[in-house]
């Protein structure tokens, strides 16, 4: 069992597979972002052995998100690798599902089980605006395609953003419930620079969702916690249960059980400080070969610190944006 210096089990890791994306959400990049170059990214297959020293050291369960994790050509061999390895319990992915409509099937046969998929309004022209690029009706269907094939959930997660999609949370959870999906509503976090909004200004708590969904439907608590910055509630009525993502009104960093590699084999041992370990390096000079990883990783875990501190109201502190480490 992995676990870090204060004896917090460390059984989930989130891989960023491509830093690149199809969208530019206003939130998350800002619209001049510049992608690495190739060679910094890790392979794929240097993905897959940092992946098995990781399910080695007792991680069961693994998401891959981005970037667009579905942009990355191959990506398919990668789940597959992942989908078939002995330890690995739970295979999950995020995505914006832009390509979902085409790759729902192949990736269920992979073998991942669950799928978030981030949608933040049902508005075709305000999901332009907030996208940048995205077309709505794409993701739509390609919802619809993921509902097809019985993945063993599907949950939306939404970035609510105070006077620009906040009057379509109603909306939102109706239509998660009336399709059998969970629902996750996010608070904006302070990563990097961007200039199209003031954080400060479109930011919503999780507690002021919350009392505006309770305006019209009764939450159940649930005690269910993934060990993150997620609280859920059940929809009374209903099979759907929906999460709220509050990384900056309510510290989870107690329970934190989770490290992420980011696209160019970083190992970031909080999503809220820069404490990190070049596990490129490490794979690169040992192709293939999970041992010198392993120890590498064993060494991090006295890095993890106690906690985060974010704040909207002062100047960003993290200058890398979420497409960087894939939330
Ligand atoms: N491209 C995929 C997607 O959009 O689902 C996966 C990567 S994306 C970085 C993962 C999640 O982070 C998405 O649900 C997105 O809405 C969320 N996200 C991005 N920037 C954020 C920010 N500044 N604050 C909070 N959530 C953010
Ligand atoms: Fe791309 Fe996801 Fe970031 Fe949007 S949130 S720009 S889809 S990585």
């Amino acid at each position: 069992m992995l676990k870090d210096r204060f004896g917090r089990v460390v059984n989930y890791l989130r891989i960023s597979v491509t830093d690149r994306c199809d969208f530019r959400c206003v939130y998350c990049m800002s619209e001049d972002m510049q992608f690495l170059p190739r060679a910094q990214l890790l392979t794929l297959e240097e993905i897959a052995t940092v992946a098995r020293a990781f399910v080695e050291l007792g991680v069961s369960k693994i998401r891959l998100t981005g970037g667009e994790p579905l942009v990355r050509h191959n990506v398919l061999w990668l789940c597959e690798e992942l989908g078939a390895m002995p330890g690995l319990k739970e295979l999950v992915l995020t995505t914006n599902g832009s390509q979902l409509h085409k790759m729902a099937g192949s990736l269920k046969s992979a073998g991942v089980r669950r799928l978030n998929v981030s949608i933040d309004t049902l508005d075709a022209e305000r999901f332009r605006e907030l996208t940048r690029v995205g077309d709505l009706d794409t993701v739509l269907k390609g919802i619809e395609s993921a509902r097809a094939q019985g993945f063993e959930r599907i949950k939306l997660n939404c970035v609510v953003l105070k006077g620009r999609n906040d009057h379509e949370i109603l909306d939102l959870v109706e239509y998660a419930a009336a399709g059998g999906l969970d629902i996750s509503f996010i608070e904006e976090m302070p990563l990097g620079r961007i200039s199209e909004h003031d954080r400060a200004r479109t930011h919503m708590s999780s507690e002021e969702i919350r009392r505006h969904i309770e305006s019209r439907h009764a939450l159940i608590p649930s005690t269910e916690s993934t060990g993150g910055p997620s609280r859920y509630f059940r929809l009374a009525g209903s099979d759907s249960r929906i999460g709220f993502i509050s990384p900056l009104s309510h510290n989870f960093c107690g329970s934190c059980n989770r490290v992420r590699l980011t696209a160019e084999g970083r190992l970031l041992l909080c999503l809220g400080n820069e404490h990190s370990l070049d596990l490129r390096r490490v794979v690169r000079a040992h192709p293939g070969d999970t041992e010198a990883l392993k120890s590498a990783i064993l060494a991090a875990m006295e890095l993890k610190p106690e906690r985060h501190h974010f704040d909207v109201a002062s100047d960003v502190q993290i200058l890398r944006f979420m497409s960087m480490t894939g939330g």
